[in-house]
Protein backbone atom coordinates (compact mmCIF):
# COMPACT_ATOMS: atom_id res chain seq x y z
CA UNK A 1 0.00 0.00 0.00
CA UNK A 2 1.16 3.44 -1.15
CA UNK A 3 2.94 5.49 2.49
CA UNK A 4 0.25 8.49 2.66
CA UNK A 5 0.19 12.46 4.09
CA UNK A 6 -1.65 14.83 3.28
CA UNK A 7 -1.55 18.49 2.50
CA UNK A 8 -4.51 20.98 4.27
CA UNK A 9 -5.86 24.28 4.23
CA UNK A 10 -8.25 25.41 6.47
CA UNK A 11 -10.11 29.09 5.96
CA UNK A 12 -13.17 30.64 7.52
CA UNK A 13 -15.47 33.92 6.73
CA UNK A 14 -17.51 35.83 9.29
CA UNK A 15 -20.55 35.70 6.64
CA UNK A 16 -22.94 38.62 5.99
CA UNK A 17 -25.19 38.92 8.88
CA UNK A 18 -22.96 37.78 11.50
CA UNK A 19 -20.80 40.38 13.15
CA UNK A 20 -18.89 37.52 14.95
CA UNK A 21 -17.27 34.42 14.01
CA UNK A 22 -18.39 32.04 16.25
CA UNK A 23 -16.49 29.12 14.06
CA UNK A 24 -12.96 27.54 14.63
CA UNK A 25 -11.17 25.60 12.20
CA UNK A 26 -7.54 24.07 12.83
CA UNK A 27 -5.67 22.16 10.22
CA UNK A 28 -2.35 20.66 10.60
CA UNK A 29 -0.21 17.50 9.37
CA UNK A 30 -1.95 15.33 12.27
CA UNK A 31 -5.08 16.55 12.71
CA UNK A 32 -8.43 18.77 11.33
CA UNK A 33 -11.16 20.00 13.56
CA UNK A 34 -13.85 21.95 13.10
CA UNK A 35 -16.11 23.63 16.21
CA UNK A 36 -19.36 25.49 15.35
CA UNK A 37 -20.20 27.81 18.45
CA UNK A 38 -23.67 28.32 19.80
CA UNK A 39 -25.72 30.29 22.53
CA UNK A 40 -25.37 33.83 20.93
CA UNK A 41 -22.52 35.85 21.11
CA UNK A 42 -18.92 35.50 23.35
CA UNK A 43 -20.84 32.38 24.67
CA UNK A 44 -20.75 30.67 21.27
CA UNK A 45 -17.07 31.65 20.22
CA UNK A 46 -15.84 30.47 23.47
CA UNK A 47 -17.54 27.29 23.43
CA UNK A 48 -15.77 26.72 19.78
CA UNK A 49 -12.47 27.99 20.60
CA UNK A 50 -11.89 26.56 24.09
CA UNK A 51 -13.13 22.91 22.57
CA UNK A 52 -10.62 23.58 19.67
CA UNK A 53 -8.12 24.66 22.12
CA UNK A 54 -8.07 21.11 24.09
CA UNK A 55 -8.82 19.09 20.92
CA UNK A 56 -5.50 20.50 19.64
CA UNK A 57 -3.55 19.16 22.49
CA UNK A 58 -3.39 16.11 20.67
CA UNK A 59 -1.05 17.73 17.50
CA UNK A 60 1.88 15.71 19.22
CA UNK A 61 3.48 12.45 19.01
CA UNK A 62 0.79 10.29 21.20
CA UNK A 63 1.73 6.82 22.91
CA UNK A 64 -2.09 5.77 23.18
CA UNK A 65 -3.85 4.15 20.21
CA UNK A 66 -5.38 7.81 18.19
CA UNK A 67 -9.49 6.51 18.37
CA UNK A 68 -8.64 6.29 22.32
CA UNK A 69 -6.32 9.81 22.69
CA UNK A 70 -9.69 11.08 20.37
CA UNK A 71 -12.23 9.74 23.05
CA UNK A 72 -9.93 11.57 25.94
CA UNK A 73 -9.68 14.95 23.99
CA UNK A 74 -13.83 15.34 23.76
CA UNK A 75 -14.16 14.22 27.18
CA UNK A 76 -11.74 16.52 28.52
CA UNK A 77 -13.45 19.80 26.06
CA UNK A 78 -16.21 18.70 27.92
CA UNK A 79 -15.13 19.24 31.26
CA UNK A 80 -12.94 22.71 30.35
CA UNK A 81 -16.69 23.53 29.18
CA UNK A 82 -18.65 22.63 32.21
CA UNK A 83 -15.91 24.63 34.62
CA UNK A 84 -16.02 28.04 32.36
CA UNK A 85 -20.35 27.32 32.74
CA UNK A 86 -19.73 26.72 37.08
CA UNK A 87 -17.48 29.99 36.82
CA UNK A 88 -20.00 32.17 34.45
CA UNK A 89 -23.37 30.88 34.67
CA UNK A 90 -24.34 33.62 32.51
CA UNK A 91 -22.67 31.34 29.54
CA UNK A 92 -24.55 28.08 30.64
CA UNK A 93 -26.70 27.07 27.68
CA UNK A 94 -23.29 27.72 24.90
CA UNK A 95 -22.04 24.78 23.11
CA UNK A 96 -20.01 23.14 20.29
CA UNK A 97 -20.52 20.80 17.34
CA UNK A 98 -17.01 19.08 16.75
CA UNK A 99 -15.86 17.03 13.88
CA UNK A 100 -11.84 16.10 14.67
CA UNK A 101 -9.92 13.96 12.51
CA UNK A 102 -6.59 12.85 14.01
CA UNK A 103 -4.49 10.96 11.81
CA UNK A 104 -1.90 7.63 12.83
CA UNK A 105 0.22 7.57 10.05
CA UNK A 106 -2.25 5.24 8.37
CA UNK A 107 -5.75 6.57 9.00
CA UNK A 108 -7.63 8.65 10.30
CA UNK A 109 -9.65 8.21 13.85
CA UNK A 110 -12.49 10.54 13.40
CA UNK A 111 -14.69 12.31 15.99
CA UNK A 112 -18.16 13.50 15.25
CA UNK A 113 -20.66 15.15 17.29
CA UNK A 114 -23.25 18.11 16.01
CA UNK A 115 -24.28 19.33 12.55
CA UNK A 116 -20.87 20.52 11.24
CA UNK A 117 -20.21 18.09 7.83
CA UNK A 118 -17.37 15.72 7.15
CA UNK A 119 -17.65 14.73 3.48
CA UNK A 120 -15.42 12.65 1.11
CA UNK A 121 -14.45 13.50 -2.63
CA UNK A 122 -13.26 10.31 -3.94
CA UNK A 123 -12.85 10.06 -7.91
CA UNK A 124 -15.20 12.76 -8.26
CA UNK A 125 -17.73 11.14 -6.17
CA UNK A 126 -18.63 13.49 -2.91
CA UNK A 127 -20.28 11.20 0.01
CA UNK A 128 -21.35 12.84 3.74
CA UNK A 129 -18.90 10.65 5.95
CA UNK A 130 -20.68 12.05 8.77
CA UNK A 131 -24.23 12.07 10.14
CA UNK A 132 -25.86 14.78 11.26
CA UNK A 133 -27.27 14.75 14.89
CA UNK A 134 -30.33 17.37 13.93
CA UNK A 135 -34.20 16.79 14.25
CA UNK A 136 -34.32 16.87 10.48
CA UNK A 137 -31.50 13.74 9.91
CA UNK A 138 -33.99 11.54 12.64
CA UNK A 139 -37.04 12.51 10.09
CA UNK A 140 -34.73 11.68 7.74
CA UNK A 141 -34.04 8.08 9.07
CA UNK A 142 -37.80 7.66 9.74
CA UNK A 143 -38.83 7.95 6.58
CA UNK A 144 -40.70 10.77 7.07
CA UNK A 145 -39.10 13.47 4.74
CA UNK A 146 -36.68 13.70 1.93
CA UNK A 147 -32.82 15.05 2.02
CA UNK A 148 -34.72 18.12 -0.26
CA UNK A 149 -37.78 18.38 2.07
CA UNK A 150 -34.82 18.76 5.00
CA UNK A 151 -33.00 21.52 3.13
CA UNK A 152 -36.03 23.80 3.81
CA UNK A 153 -37.60 22.63 6.94
CA UNK A 154 -38.40 25.09 9.06
CA UNK A 155 -36.28 23.19 11.84
CA UNK A 156 -33.33 22.05 10.10
CA UNK A 157 -31.66 23.93 11.99
CA UNK A 158 -32.43 22.21 15.08
CA UNK A 159 -29.48 20.10 16.92
CA UNK A 160 -30.02 17.25 18.97
CA UNK A 161 -26.70 16.58 20.18
CA UNK A 162 -23.37 19.04 21.04
CA UNK A 163 -20.60 19.52 22.89
CA UNK A 164 -22.49 21.17 25.70
CA UNK A 165 -20.21 20.63 28.96
CA UNK A 166 -21.75 17.65 29.88
CA UNK A 167 -20.51 14.07 30.00
CA UNK A 168 -23.84 12.01 29.01
CA UNK A 169 -23.34 13.94 25.20
CA UNK A 170 -20.54 11.91 23.57
CA UNK A 171 -19.27 11.90 20.30
CA UNK A 172 -19.48 9.15 17.41
CA UNK A 173 -16.18 7.65 16.75
CA UNK A 174 -15.03 5.94 14.10
CA UNK A 175 -12.17 5.20 11.61
CA UNK A 176 -11.46 6.56 8.81
CA UNK A 177 -9.59 4.64 5.68
CA UNK A 178 -7.71 7.32 2.99
CA UNK A 179 -6.69 6.05 -0.16
CA UNK A 180 -4.74 8.08 -2.52
CA UNK A 181 -6.25 11.63 -4.61
CA UNK A 182 -8.86 11.82 -1.93
CA UNK A 183 -10.25 14.92 -0.77
CA UNK A 184 -11.78 15.48 2.79
CA UNK A 185 -14.03 18.54 3.77
CA UNK A 186 -14.83 19.18 7.21
CA UNK A 187 -17.59 22.14 7.23
CA UNK A 188 -19.79 24.38 9.82
CA UNK A 189 -23.45 24.60 8.55
CA UNK A 190 -22.92 27.79 6.87
CA UNK A 191 -21.60 25.92 4.00
CA UNK A 192 -23.48 23.48 3.77
CA UNK A 193 -27.08 25.04 4.30
CA UNK A 194 -26.28 27.79 1.77
CA UNK A 195 -24.66 25.23 -0.91
CA UNK A 196 -25.85 21.91 -2.25
CA UNK A 197 -24.12 19.01 -2.67
CA UNK A 198 -23.38 18.71 -6.21
CA UNK A 199 -21.59 22.50 -5.98
CA UNK A 200 -19.85 21.37 -3.13
CA UNK A 201 -18.62 18.52 -5.12
CA UNK A 202 -17.39 20.72 -8.07
CA UNK A 203 -15.85 23.25 -5.91
CA UNK A 204 -14.12 20.67 -3.86
CA UNK A 205 -12.52 19.42 -7.06
CA UNK A 206 -10.68 21.81 -7.67
CA UNK A 207 -7.62 22.27 -9.09
CA UNK A 208 -5.66 22.84 -5.41
CA UNK A 209 -6.82 23.01 -1.93
CA UNK A 210 -6.55 26.34 -1.55
CA UNK A 211 -8.80 27.41 -4.57
CA UNK A 212 -11.11 24.73 -3.12
CA UNK A 213 -11.60 26.46 -0.11
CA UNK A 214 -11.48 30.10 -1.25
CA UNK A 215 -14.32 29.07 -4.27
CA UNK A 216 -16.42 26.93 -1.16
CA UNK A 217 -16.33 29.87 0.83
CA UNK A 218 -17.73 32.48 -1.80
CA UNK A 219 -20.29 30.13 -2.81
CA UNK A 220 -21.60 30.40 0.98
CA UNK A 221 -21.27 34.45 0.59
CA UNK A 222 -23.00 34.47 -2.75
CA UNK A 223 -25.56 31.42 -1.73
CA UNK A 224 -26.90 34.28 1.09
CA UNK A 225 -24.09 33.96 3.70
CA UNK A 226 -26.38 34.30 6.72
CA UNK A 227 -24.10 32.31 8.67
CA UNK A 228 -20.25 32.02 9.71
CA UNK A 229 -18.38 29.68 7.23
CA UNK A 230 -15.93 27.61 8.17
CA UNK A 231 -13.71 24.91 5.32
CA UNK A 232 -11.24 22.59 6.57
CA UNK A 233 -9.66 20.51 3.29
CA UNK A 234 -7.52 17.77 3.34
CA UNK A 235 -5.87 15.97 0.11
CA UNK A 236 -3.56 12.95 0.30
CA UNK A 237 -0.89 12.55 -2.29
CA UNK A 238 2.13 10.09 -1.57
CA UNK A 239 4.49 10.26 1.35
CA UNK A 240 7.93 12.03 0.47
CA UNK A 241 5.86 14.34 -2.67
CA UNK A 242 7.69 17.57 -2.20
CA UNK A 243 5.74 20.09 -0.90
CA UNK A 244 4.00 22.44 -3.22
CA UNK A 245 5.01 25.81 -2.83
CA UNK A 246 1.83 27.30 -4.08
CA UNK A 247 -0.08 25.88 -1.37
CA UNK A 248 -0.17 27.73 2.10
CA UNK A 249 0.53 24.51 3.96
CA UNK A 250 3.73 24.10 2.67
CA UNK A 251 5.58 25.61 5.63
CA UNK A 252 4.22 22.64 7.38
CA UNK A 253 2.60 24.78 10.33
CA UNK A 254 -0.86 24.75 11.66
CA UNK A 255 -3.62 26.77 10.59
CA UNK A 256 -6.31 27.90 13.12
CA UNK A 257 -8.79 30.11 11.67
CA UNK A 258 -12.04 31.82 13.64
CA UNK A 259 -12.87 32.25 16.93
CA UNK A 260 -10.23 29.90 18.45
CA UNK A 261 -7.61 32.77 16.48
CA UNK A 262 -9.28 35.48 17.80
CA UNK A 263 -8.93 36.67 21.71
CA UNK A 264 -12.32 35.27 22.74
CA UNK A 265 -11.46 33.60 26.70
CA UNK A 266 -13.90 32.88 28.89
CA UNK A 267 -14.67 35.97 30.98
CA UNK A 268 -15.10 36.23 34.88
CA UNK A 269 -18.22 39.43 34.34
CA UNK A 270 -21.53 38.61 33.71
CA UNK A 271 -22.12 38.45 29.63
CA UNK A 272 -25.75 39.33 29.54
CA UNK A 273 -24.63 43.21 30.57
CA UNK A 274 -28.47 43.50 31.59
CA UNK A 275 -29.87 43.48 28.13
CA UNK A 276 -32.91 41.19 27.34
CA UNK A 277 -34.55 43.13 24.65
CA UNK A 278 -35.72 40.38 22.20
CA UNK A 279 -34.94 42.93 19.69
CA UNK A 280 -31.25 42.23 19.36
CA UNK A 281 -32.31 38.26 20.00
CA UNK A 282 -29.72 36.21 18.00
CA UNK A 283 -30.71 33.65 16.29
CA UNK A 284 -27.79 31.28 16.65
CA UNK A 285 -29.54 30.98 20.15
CA UNK A 286 -32.15 29.05 18.76
CA UNK A 287 -29.97 26.10 17.89
CA UNK A 288 -29.55 24.45 20.99
CA UNK A 289 -30.52 27.37 23.64
CA UNK A 290 -34.35 28.57 22.75
CA UNK A 291 -34.25 31.29 25.61
CA UNK A 292 -30.98 32.17 27.25
CA UNK A 293 -31.86 30.74 30.60
CA UNK A 294 -29.31 31.61 33.19
CA UNK A 295 -29.69 35.52 32.58
CA UNK A 296 -33.53 34.76 32.79
CA UNK A 297 -32.93 32.41 36.04
CA UNK A 298 -31.25 35.37 37.36
CA UNK A 299 -33.70 38.00 36.23
CA UNK A 300 -36.63 35.46 37.96
CA UNK A 301 -35.14 34.99 41.42
CA UNK A 302 -34.32 39.11 41.88
CA UNK A 303 -37.78 39.51 40.56
CA UNK A 304 -38.98 36.72 43.48
CA UNK A 305 -36.69 38.65 46.52
CA UNK A 306 -37.38 42.13 45.23
CA UNK A 307 -41.23 40.81 45.50
CA UNK A 308 -40.48 39.58 49.54
CA UNK A 309 -38.74 42.35 50.07
CA UNK A 310 -41.85 44.52 49.30
CA UNK A 311 -43.81 42.23 51.02
CA UNK A 312 -41.98 42.28 54.20
CA UNK A 313 -41.49 46.17 53.84
CA UNK A 314 -44.92 46.65 53.55
CA UNK A 315 -45.40 47.38 50.05
CA UNK A 316 -47.06 44.43 49.93
CA UNK A 317 -50.05 45.69 47.29
CA UNK A 318 -47.63 47.39 44.62
CA UNK A 319 -45.74 44.50 44.91
CA UNK A 320 -49.07 41.72 44.20
CA UNK A 321 -50.14 43.91 41.27
CA UNK A 322 -46.61 43.86 39.82
CA UNK A 323 -45.89 40.38 40.22
CA UNK A 324 -49.25 39.89 38.25
CA UNK A 325 -48.14 41.45 35.20
CA UNK A 326 -44.89 38.54 35.10
CA UNK A 327 -45.68 35.44 33.02
CA UNK A 328 -43.34 32.19 32.52
CA UNK A 329 -43.79 29.17 30.83
CA UNK A 330 -43.00 25.68 32.89
CA UNK A 331 -44.51 22.38 33.29
CA UNK A 332 -48.33 21.09 34.74
CA UNK A 333 -49.21 17.65 35.14
CA UNK A 334 -46.33 17.18 32.51
CA UNK A 335 -47.82 19.46 30.28
CA UNK A 336 -46.77 22.67 29.09
CA UNK A 337 -48.50 25.72 31.07
CA UNK A 338 -48.43 29.47 31.21
CA UNK A 339 -47.83 30.50 35.09
CA UNK A 340 -48.88 34.27 36.02
CA UNK A 341 -46.64 35.28 38.90
CA UNK A 342 -42.89 35.37 39.73
CA UNK A 343 -41.31 31.91 39.91
CA UNK A 344 -39.87 31.15 43.19
CA UNK A 345 -39.14 28.02 45.47
CA UNK A 346 -40.02 29.64 48.88
CA UNK A 347 -41.18 27.67 51.54
CA UNK A 348 -45.18 29.24 52.80
CA UNK A 349 -45.03 31.65 50.19
CA UNK A 350 -46.74 31.14 46.35
CA UNK A 351 -46.11 34.01 43.97
CA UNK A 352 -47.49 32.47 40.85
CA UNK A 353 -50.33 30.01 39.46
CA UNK A 354 -51.37 28.69 36.52
CA UNK A 355 -52.80 30.91 33.84
CA UNK A 356 -53.23 28.59 31.26
CA UNK A 357 -52.19 24.73 29.81
CA UNK A 358 -52.11 23.33 27.06
CA UNK A 359 -51.95 20.05 25.45
CA UNK A 360 -48.23 19.76 24.82
CA UNK A 361 -46.90 16.81 26.48
CA UNK A 362 -43.43 17.10 27.64
CA UNK A 363 -42.84 14.09 26.34
CA UNK A 364 -42.92 15.59 22.82
CA UNK A 365 -40.71 17.98 23.41
CA UNK A 366 -36.50 17.29 22.63
CA UNK A 367 -34.47 16.53 26.22
CA UNK A 368 -33.39 20.20 26.08
CA UNK A 369 -36.38 22.10 25.41
CA UNK A 370 -37.97 19.55 28.51
CA UNK A 371 -35.64 20.67 31.04
CA UNK A 372 -35.58 24.43 30.13
CA UNK A 373 -39.65 24.06 30.51
CA UNK A 374 -39.23 22.70 33.76
CA UNK A 375 -36.70 25.02 34.85
CA UNK A 376 -39.25 27.31 33.94
CA UNK A 377 -38.53 30.24 30.89
CA UNK A 378 -39.66 33.62 32.06
CA UNK A 379 -41.83 35.67 29.80
CA UNK A 380 -42.43 39.92 28.99
CA UNK A 381 -45.96 39.35 28.81
CA UNK A 382 -48.69 36.46 27.77
CA UNK A 383 -48.16 36.88 24.48
CA UNK A 384 -44.79 36.35 24.94
CA UNK A 385 -45.30 33.58 27.13
CA UNK A 386 -47.61 31.93 24.09
CA UNK A 387 -45.21 32.77 21.45
CA UNK A 388 -42.27 30.55 23.34
CA UNK A 389 -44.88 27.88 23.54
CA UNK A 390 -45.57 28.32 20.17
CA UNK A 391 -41.53 27.93 18.99
CA UNK A 392 -41.41 24.81 20.71
CA UNK A 393 -40.16 21.84 18.46
CA UNK A 394 -43.06 19.73 19.34
CA UNK A 395 -41.69 16.44 17.88
CA UNK A 396 -44.82 14.44 16.21
CA UNK A 397 -45.79 10.72 17.73
CA UNK A 398 -44.60 7.80 16.07
CA UNK A 399 -47.61 7.02 14.54
CA UNK A 400 -48.98 7.74 11.86
CA UNK A 401 -50.94 11.64 12.85
CA UNK A 402 -54.60 11.63 12.74
CA UNK A 403 -55.85 15.82 11.82
CA UNK A 404 -53.58 18.32 12.69
CA UNK A 405 -54.02 18.94 16.99
CA UNK A 406 -53.76 22.61 17.69
CA UNK A 407 -50.61 23.00 19.42
CA UNK A 408 -51.52 25.23 22.58
CA UNK A 409 -55.27 24.75 23.01
CA UNK A 410 -56.63 25.70 26.56
CA UNK A 411 -57.28 23.04 28.43
CA UNK A 412 -60.98 21.67 29.00
CA UNK A 413 -60.40 21.30 32.28
CA UNK A 414 -58.93 24.66 34.77
CA UNK A 415 -57.32 24.02 37.65
CA UNK A 416 -59.92 24.72 40.38
CA UNK A 417 -57.44 27.07 41.58
CA UNK A 418 -57.12 29.35 38.50
CA UNK A 419 -60.97 29.85 39.29
CA UNK A 420 -59.92 32.26 42.62
CA UNK A 421 -56.56 32.93 41.62
CA UNK A 422 -56.31 36.12 43.35
CA UNK A 423 -57.63 35.38 46.71
CA UNK A 424 -55.76 32.32 46.52
CA UNK A 425 -52.59 33.83 45.66
CA UNK A 426 -52.97 36.87 48.02
CA UNK A 427 -53.83 34.50 51.08
CA UNK A 428 -50.83 32.45 50.70
CA UNK A 429 -48.43 35.32 50.93
CA UNK A 430 -49.85 38.45 52.88
CA UNK A 431 -47.70 38.29 56.17
CA1 LIG B 1 -23.23 27.77 12.14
Amino acid sequence: MTALTYRYVALTDTGLRRAENEDSGYASERLLVIADGMGGAAAGEIASSETLHVIRQLDRDLDIDAIDALDRAVNDANKRLAEIIARDPSVEGMGTTLDAMLWDGEKFAFAHIGDSRVYRLRRGELQQISTDHTFVQSLIDEGRISKAEARVHPHRSLILRAMLGRDDNGADLSWVQPVLGDRYLLCSDGLSDMVEDHVIATALGAETIDMAATDLVRLALEGGGVDNVTVVIAEFVERGTDPDEHLSSHDGQPQLVGAAASQARPRTGNAASGNDDTSTFDPEELRYAPRPPSRRRWVRWTAALLVVAAILGGGGYWAYQWSQDQYYVSAQDGRVAVFRGVQADIPGLTLSRVDETTQIELTSLTDFQRREIEDGISASSKSDALKTIEELDVIPPAAPLPSAPAPSAPAPAPDPAATTPAAATDAAWRP
